[in-house]
């Protein structure tokens, strides 16, 4: 299969906005050591950067890959953007992105979602949908009138009902896993927060976000956080372009990530991993076609590929009247295209949309772009969810260690954990914890004082 322009295995596209400019410099210590540093530029490192600007205090952010962004990367294709991670504004009306979009000229689409529509009530009547979409109703119901004890999303379902893979690809596309993993507390709080209303952003909600970092905060590509020194005055930190010395750290990596072994943390850190590994990130990629003249396709449609395989994709037509069909994996669908080549993963969304248009649509389709969230090494798969029994896991991560470190990134969050927009309040949160404490002084006076940030 040809190359595709935004494969995550291959080298980036600096469609993003970016320059190849800016790699270079994460090779060059340019600021003596900077009062902050920010490990990772995805939206909570970016929304951190943006709420220390102007503050007087010198803020670096760290960044593994060669680009900004993280989990929101929008893909300049030949038919253009596309996002491979954050596409839309959840609780769009109090989502801070909605906002950032309209002061930096982004157009913000407010058109209703397809998501519960099925083109043509292909393979999916609407008497069944009805009965599908009930099915999901009654788990809600059930999950707050009358919880398990084991706290375990599973055990509020009928296995033997006929919509149980249909409720598990649901939790998928939601939560990045089967609901055996998923705990019904941490469900409920992000469910009770969220909104109705998910926008979108026509130039890429990735592009947004990465438009939006400040330019007083450095920015230092290609440049890894290898291991962390809490021994001295200052913070001492080994990256893969040299050492740098810090007064504060604010984390923004993903939970994945912290709970492994890539980066050497002082023991003192261990409740901060563990509380990581509570919090896995589920399993979540995006497969883009390109969809060619004469074909089937109608703008702004959907398909869910088929309601009784829990691993099937969401097939979202023509946003925009783009000429491109995005197919959404979570779960079990999202860890068998990620185990495959990325051709082995077209080919299996090829014939689950050739079982619903005909073994003919084909040659109306031409693969675009797939992302491989995990096999990125750092990021490591789609979203955060809390295992069963550890909802408050997100609190003991956002906690702050010694004054002196910070922890944010969406899996921090108590409700909006999963998005772009609860990593980005994240990120104001501990640059705020971090401006508290410099401006007492740091970790010394903070003791002195007994002043708790
Ligand atoms: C397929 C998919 C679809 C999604 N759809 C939506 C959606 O529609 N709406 C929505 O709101 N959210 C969506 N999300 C979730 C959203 O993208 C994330 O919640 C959000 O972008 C996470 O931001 P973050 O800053 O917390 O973490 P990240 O984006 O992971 O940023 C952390 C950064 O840290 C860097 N890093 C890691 N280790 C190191 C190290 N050692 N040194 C230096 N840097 C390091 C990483 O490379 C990364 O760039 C989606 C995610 C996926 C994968």
């Amino acid at each position: 299969m040809a190359r595709l322009p935004c494969a995550i295995r291959s080298t980036p596209d600096p469609g993003d906005g970016q320059s190849k400019q800016q790699g270079a410099i994460s090779t060059l210590m340019t600021t003596s050591d900077p009062d902050i540093v920010i490990i990772g530029a995805g939206a909570a490192g970016i929304g951190a950067a943006r709420h220390l600007s102007g503050s007087g205090y010198s803020t670096a952010i760290i960044e593994q890959l060669p680009r900004a962004g993280g989990r929101a990367w929008t893909c300049a294709t030949s038919v253009g953007p596309v996002d491979l991670g954050c596409g839309w504004l959840h609780s769009a009306g109090r989502n801070p992105w909605t906002e950032i979009a309209t002061e930096l000229g982004f157009t913000v689409d407010r058109r209703l979602t397809a998501w519960g529509e099925q083109f043509r009530d292909l393979g999916f009547s609407s008497a069944d949908r009805a009965e599908a979409w009930d099915a999901f109703a009654q788990w809600n119901k059930q999950i707050r009138s009358n919880p398990p004890a084991s706290d375990r999303a599973a055990d509020a379902i009928d296995p033997a009902s006929r919509w149980t893979p249909f409720l598990q690809a649901l939790s998928g596309y939601i939560s990045g896993d089967e609901l055996e993993h998923i705990s019904i507390a941490d469900y409920v709080a992000y469910d009770d927060a969220s909104t109705e209303d998910n926008w979108r952003v026509p130039d890429g909600y990735g592009r947004l976000i990465t438009s939006a970092r400040p330019s007083d905060a450095e920015l230092r590509l290609g440049t890894a956080l290898e291991g962390l020194d809490l021994t001295g005055r200052n913070i001492v930190l080994q990256t893969s372009a040299g050492t740098i010395r810090t007064r504060v750290v604010i984390f923004t990596i993903a939970s994945n990530v912290l709970a492994g072994d890539a980066i050497k943390l002082p023991s003192a850190l261990d409740p901060w991993r563990q509380a990581a590994s509570l919090l896995p990130l589920g399993k979540n990629e995006k497969l883009y076609f390109e969809t060619l003249d004469g074909g089937p396709f109608e703008d702004e449609t959907h398909v869910l590929g088929d309601p009784h395989d829990s691993r099937t994709g969401t097939y979202y037509i023509r946003p925009f009247g783009k000429p491109v069909l995005e197919c959404f994996l979570g779960g079990a669908g999202a860890r068998i295209a990620s185990a495959m080549s990325g051709e082995a993963a077209f080919d299996h969304a090829f014939s689950q949309l050739a079982g619903l248009f005909g073994s003919g649509v084909r040659k109306y389709l031409k693969p675009l772009a797939a992302s491989n969230w995990a096999g990125t090494p750092s990021i490591g798969g789609g979203y955060s969810h809390a295992l069963p029994g550890h909802a408050d896991a997100r609190l003991q991560l956002a906690r702050p260690f010694d004054s002196r470190i910070f922890f944010a990134g969406e899996a921090t969050h108590h409700t909006d954990f999963s998005t772009a927009h609860g990593a980005y309040e994240s990120g104001q949160r501990a640059a705020n914890e971090a401006m508290s404490s410099l401006a007492y002084g740091g970790r010394s006076d903070l003791a002195a004082t007994g002043k708790q940030v």
